[in-house]
């Protein structure tokens, strides 16, 4: 048996409700669970690591302003709130570039509340999950992280940056070669790099992810809205391939679709 959970990660006040419903229906009307890591709070300028304005930005359309939070995108939350199958995780707050990557507690503490205040504000119930801006977590983040959820879901574990305090149980992590974690309640479960994804080869994406699905008992797909959205046009050619996976794991009845939520609930085995 294997499991995959889908995670699709910048959603935020600039997302426009019809590009989600056009990648995400053929998940939703099977019963697959979508999990959207939502910017609670986010900056209106937010840049990538190369300076460049970010694409979930230039994809959609969002207020002037400085900080724009989701529940001012009301077409958007009360799309979300009326599909079952979305399930809402915490991304960063105003997805900074690494804003979880500094080592000043008050200050990542502010952030973690703040994002989750914008959340609960759109009418969100607590996520049980959070994915930090680029995955970089410092070792303080990782701390304040778990004090506040059971599941952080990230690219990879390295010790440099995991808290001394957890590494009896990362060195077993790496001693037994598995993908994902255990410390005290908190589940940590890494992914195989975004394999849905432009900057990836077409002729070869659906055959990665079955491979990379096939290879193991619980994989995270990563993927990123706006990346079938550039600048507001829709790359049929990439939507078609998300719309194959659906299909595929559609038709496989030893692969089950879940959510963030089923491995905070304890009903996910995390390798096998
Ligand atoms: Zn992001």
């Amino acid at each position: 048996m294997h499991t995959v959970i889908l995670r699709d990660d910048d959603t935020c006040a600039f997302t426009p409700r019809a590009c989600l419903e056009k990648l995400y229906r053929p998940f939703l009307e099977r019963g697959f669970p979508v999990n959207l890591a939502v910017i609670p709070e986010v900056r209106t300028d937010a840049r990538s690591p190369d300076g460049h304005r970010e694409g979930f930005l230039t994809a959609g359309v969002g207020p002037r302003g400085p900080l724009a939070p989701i529940a001012g995108n009301r077409e958007l939350v009360e799309y979300l709130h009326g599909e079952q199958g979305y399930q809402v995780l915490q991304h960063g707050c105003h997805h900074d570039t690494f804003e979880f990557g500094g080592s000043d507690r008050a200050d990542l503490a502010r952030r973690l509340d703040q994002g989750a205040r914008c959340l609960r504000d759109a009418g969100f119930g607590r996520p049980a999950t959070f994915v930090a801006p680029y995955d970089r977590m410092s070792r303080a983040a990782y701390l304040e992280i778990a004090e506040r959820f059971e599941v952080i879901s990230t690219g990879w574990f390295e010790a440099g940056r995991i808290p001394l305090r957890w590494w009896p149980g990362y060195v077993v992590k790496k001693i037994r070669r598995v993908p994902h974690w255990q410390t005290g309640p908190t589940a940590l479960l890494s992914h195989p790099g975004c394999l849905l994804s432009y900057q990836r080869p077409l002729p070869e994406m659906f055959a990665s992810v079955r491979r990379s699905v096939e290879s193991r008992s619980l994989t995270v797909l990563v993927t990123h809205w706006w990346e079938y959205f550039r600048d507001g046009t829709a790359d049929e050619k990439l939507i078609g391939v998300l719309h194959e996976v659906a299909e595929w794991l559609a038709s496989r009845p030893d692969i089950r679709v879940v959510s963030f939520r089923d491995v905070a609930n304890g009903r996910v085995p995390l390798n096998g």
